[in-house]
């Protein structure tokens, strides 16, 4: 069954830390998301791209303000971050947190069980073929499984993990928040491939990433541009190829964010300042 996330005009703030005042960072954000398709979301640091996946999941410190997140149909965006789960949304962090005391199997048998109808339960053989398969896939440490779940990862051991943990999980909606950072070369390649196979009819997916080398293991049917808060442009691959040659300012330029420098504005500063004053010497 085809299965729909919608973001609509969805504003969110943050708690200062320094100065305990809230700041909008998301400015109306629309998206829809269909299963079957993988939605890449790229942008300059710090244009709330974490704080778009990490509400998506309902992260407790973002607030939102205005908007809605919908799953086919249904409002999700006062429900907890397990009750999301349990519908299928999962999110592979940017900076996953450590657990310690936790094993990594436990955790995730944890987040499957918690996912079934009551009074059923995992059949502990089978997970753990499924668990042993994943490893083998992602290429990781035979121990990884039984160790504190993050404690004394590397970063690359904690986005491989990540994404473990999505294919045991199989959920209908992945957000994979730069899942790439910190990955050598064949890591990218052993992520980028693993995330691929995920593809399918109940399988849709936001990637967020700087790179396009991601991006060519998992082809994106959409790229989204997300500065100061908004999607501020949509298109399709070859958006992912300029982005990498010029970087973020032409679309600034384009969508006349900022005045390119060496060009005319078309208004001058001065003409303004000297009509508003005739205008209030006309008074
Ligand atoms: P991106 O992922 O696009 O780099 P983020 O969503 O992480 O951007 O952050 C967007 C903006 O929100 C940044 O300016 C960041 O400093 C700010 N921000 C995020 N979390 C907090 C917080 N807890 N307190 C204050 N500002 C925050
Ligand atoms: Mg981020």
């Amino acid at each position: 069954m085809d299965r729909t996330l919608e973001i609509k005009n969805l504003h969110v703030s943050v708690v200062d830390k320094e100065s305990v005042n809230t700041k909008e960072i998301l400015k109306g954000v629309d998206l829809t998301v269909k299963t079957g398709e993988v939605h890449a979301i790229m942008g300059p640091n710090g244009t709330g791209k974490s704080t778009l996946a990490g509400t998506i999941m309902g992260h407790y410190k973002y607030a939102v303000t205005e908007g809605e997140i919908l799953l086919d149909g249904e409002d999700v965006t006062s429900m907890t971050v397990d009750e999301r789960s349990r519908k299928g949304i999962f999110l592979a962090m940017q900076y996953p947190n450590e657990i310690s005391g936790v094993t990594n199997s436990d955790f995730i048998k944890t987040a499957m069980q918690a996912r079934l109808p009551e009074g059923e339960h995992i059949k502990l053989f089978k997970f753990i073929k499924e668990m042993e398969s994943a490893v083998k896939d992602l290429k990781m440490n035979e121990d990884l499984p039984h160790r504190y779940l993050n404690e004394g990862f590397s970063g690359g051991e904690r986005k491989r993990n990540e994404i473990l943990q999505m294919k045991l999980l199989k959920p209908n909606f992945a957000i994979l928040d730069e899942i790439d950072s910190g990955l050598d070369v064949d890591a990218l390649k052993i992520v980028g491939e693993n995330v691929d196979k995920m593809r399918g009819d109940n399988f849709g997916a936001i990637v967020i990433t700087h790179y396009q080398r991601l991006l060519d293991y998992i082809k994106p049917d959409y790229v989204h541009i997300m500065m100061d808060g908004r999607i501020v442009m949509t298109g399709g691959q070859e958006l992912i190829e300029k982005i990498d040659a010029n970087g973020y300012d032409w679309i600034k330029e384009e969508l006349g964010i900022v005045t390119p420098i060496n060009t005319t504005p078309r208004v001058s500063l001065g003409s303004c300042a000297i009509n508003t004053k005739n205008k209030e010497g006309n008074k």
